[in-house]
């Protein structure tokens, strides 16, 4: 066994007895969770902020001033997404869920993937890229309308998905339900994540517990965490997943 697979092995060995000695897990995914979905991430090498800049297609300013490459962008990234689907890492966190050895996700990922695989107790902070609303009076309304360049049906608004923009604060509920679940934990697992996004990448270290992140590079905030695993999300939960059933 070379050098790289004998750390990752005793790596995910404490993990998994951090999570079986646990009493309270609770999980924070980003975009990286979704990558192996085949869904790009923002700000990895493939990721779309690297061929377009956020600001001008993701905001409110690009809702009120720049309409239609606003749709054109969410209508290509729901269109996208209708391809995809939720990936061996998805279905083993719900899988822990249903067992008791997770509380809940708390994800930024607008793509429901989490919810469609079986978890039952997630916290979309970024809201949901297939939830369609209108701009102005609020009304929710089917994709389809989205899809098809319509008005809102009751005022003749702007259709819009239910994405927290550039600009705009996150879901109250959401977010102070996460707070909670984060004060409980006494171990958070952030799966996913490069942690550049504020206020979401301060929650980590709400947490009296312990702190594990698994992702695929280096991120700034590395140096806080207990214990790191470099590695894709759906590989290294399915390794892990592994042991644990062995445990
Ligand atoms: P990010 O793009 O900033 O960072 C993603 C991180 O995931 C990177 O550090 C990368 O190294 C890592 N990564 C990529 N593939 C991985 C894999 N297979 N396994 C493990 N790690 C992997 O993403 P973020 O931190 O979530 O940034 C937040 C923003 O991205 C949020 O606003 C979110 O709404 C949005 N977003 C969501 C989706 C989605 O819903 N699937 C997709 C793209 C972006």
């Amino acid at each position: 066994m070379d050098k790289g697979c004998e750390n990752i092995n005793t790596d995910l060995a404490q993990l998994s007895d951090l999570l079986h000695n646990s009493k309270y897990a609770v999980v924070l995914t980003g975009a990286g969770m979704s990558t192996e979905s085949g869904v790009p991430d923002f700000r990895s090498k493939e990721g779309w902020w690297n061929k377009i800049n956020p600001a001008t297609v993701a905001s409110t300013s690009a809702l009120e001033h720049n309409y239609d490459l606003f749709r054109d962008f969410y209508q290509y990234r729901i269109k996208a997404l209708s391809q995809c689907k939720p990936n061996t890492g998805h279905k083993i966190l719900a899988e822990w869920e249903a067992k008791g050895l997770i509380k809940c996700v708390i994800t930024q990922n607008v793509d429901g993937f989490h919810k469609a695989a079986g978890s039952k107790n997630v916290y979309e902070l970024h809201g949901s890229i297939n939830s369609i609303r209108c701009d102005s009076c609020g009304k929710e309304t089917d994709v389809q309308n989205f899809m098809d360049n319509a008005d809102c049906p009751v005022c003749k608004g702007k259709l819009r998905p239910g994405v927290v923009l550039f600009g705009e604060s996150l879901p109250e509920d959401a977010w102070s339900k996460a707070i909670e679940e984060i004060r409980k934990a006494d171990l958070i697992i952030v799966i996913g994540s490069s942690l550049t996004v504020s206020p979401v990448n301060h929650l980590p270290f709400i947490t009296k517990g312990k702190k594990v992140l698994i992702n695929l590079d280096n991120t700034d905030l590395d140096s806080e965490f207990d214990l790191i695993i470099h590695g894709k999300a759906a590989d290294t939960l399915n390794k892990l997943n592994g042991i644990m059933k062995t445990d």
